[in-house]
């Protein structure tokens, strides 16, 4: 109904390049359990866990990185510095039968922070194809 599409819309948030709450965590302003770091990573349990091992993984400098759609070239090495924690961080967690990798784009892909993050699930046998 009309009413439903006002009230989805009013709930999703606007995409955009302004600061976001993982600012807030990279800078320590607020609490995040991280299980992983260095000068251009960060790793965190996501508080919202979808699996077992649900694990968020940012750059450390956003870089008008606020969601995939927004890369450009320059982002090819955090892009796949990003990818390659997830393997390190999996690894770590003893995810050793598989996991699922996720990046959500805009508002069909369901995202909610317009920082980008791969989020890194595992510990159950995931679905497909997802919701
Ligand atoms: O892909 P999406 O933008 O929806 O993912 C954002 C994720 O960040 C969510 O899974 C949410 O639970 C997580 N989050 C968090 N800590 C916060 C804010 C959001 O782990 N303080």
């Amino acid at each position: 109904s009309e009413k439903d599409a006002a009230l989805a819309a009013a709930a999703a948030p606007v995409p955009s390049d302004s600061p976001t709450i993982f600012d807030k965590i990279i800078n320590k302003e607020i609490p995040s359990n991280v299980v992983y770091e260095d000068d251009k990573v960060l790793a965190f349990r996501d508080i919202n866990p979808q699996a077992p091992t649900h694990i968020v993984i940012i750059p450390k400098v956003k870089d008008g990185l606020s969601g995939l759609s927004k890369s450009e070239e320059r982002h090819c090495e955090i892009l796949g510095r990003l990818m390659y924690t997830a393997k390190l961080v999996a690894k770590q967690e003893g995810l050793d039968d598989g996991f699922r990798i996720v990046i959500n784009d805009g508002p069909n892909g369901c995202q909610s922070v317009y920082h980008i993050h791969v989020h890194l699930l595992g510990g159950r046998q995931m679905n497909w194809p997802p919701g």
